[in-house]
């Protein structure tokens, strides 16, 4: 495996659910039942055709709430307000070892997530690792247009003023590593999953403590 990463100072873009805390915190899928819930009631749909219609707005438009807004003129903000309204210290709570390995790890470090900042601001809290982050991108920054959006990338790294060369996303859902890849960062898969990844993922970890054996020394020690 071959890496661009040379020297100074590296920006580690991190997604939030489910790789800053552990899918099996269960936060996730109980955030997921009530969006669930919402589409049943706004769509007029039943619990078998919620599957179905996420799935196709995923895939078409990145997110359930863009393919809301786009099929069925749904209010962002009310979609956010019925469906994220969740309390995550039910689900998550402080992590040490996340909170040192963010600390070790030489960079400058971002939240870059699909969700809102109602959730966003409300999860990191319950992590206790709102401090460690220099800034926090949330759906709202991009205007409801998030990952796999290539203009979503390109609105978080200009407003970081930051070279894709020395940036390095983290993320659970590997259809959102494809355009970083593209751009030129280096992209890390979260996964306790096994077998052959495809080529835009430079790094698979199981878990977020793992990166420090990766990018610990910063663009010096990286190795290829
Ligand atoms: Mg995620």
């Amino acid at each position: 495996m071959t890496t661009r990463l040379q020297s100074e100072e590296l920006t580690f873009l991190f997604d939030l659910d489910n790789t800053l805390y552990p899918r099996a915190s269960g936060l996730l899928a109980h955030l997921d039942q009530h969006i669930n819930a919402y589409l049943r009631d706004v769509l007029s749909i039943n619990e078998d055709e919620v599957d179905e219609v996420r799935r196709r707005y995923v895939k078409i438009y990145g997110t359930t709430l863009r393919g809301c807004q786009v099929e069925h003129n749904v209010d962002p903000l009310e979609f956010i307000a019925k469906t994220h309204d969740i309390d995550p210290t039910k689900f998550v709570g402080p992590d040490k070892d996340v909170e040192r390995i963010l600390r070790e790890l030489p960079g400058i470090k971002v939240v870059f997530s699909n969700s809102p900042m109602l959730h966003v601001g409300r999860t990191l809290d319950a992590l206790n690792l709102t401090h460690l982050f220099e800034k926090i991108y949330t759906i709202e920054f991009c205007e409801f247009e998030g990952k796999p959006n290539k203009a979503a990338y390109e609105r978080v790294l200009a407003d970081l003023d930051a070279d894709p060369e020395w940036c390095v996303m983290i993320e659970d859902t590997s259809a959102n590593l494809v355009v970083p890849n593209q751009l030129g960062m280096t992209t890390v898969l979260v996964s306790d999953g096994s077998g052959s990844w495809p080529k835009y993922v430079d790094y698979v970890v199981q878990k977020v403590p793992d990166l420090l054996s990766i990018f610990g020394g910063g663009r010096d020690k990286l190795l290829a």
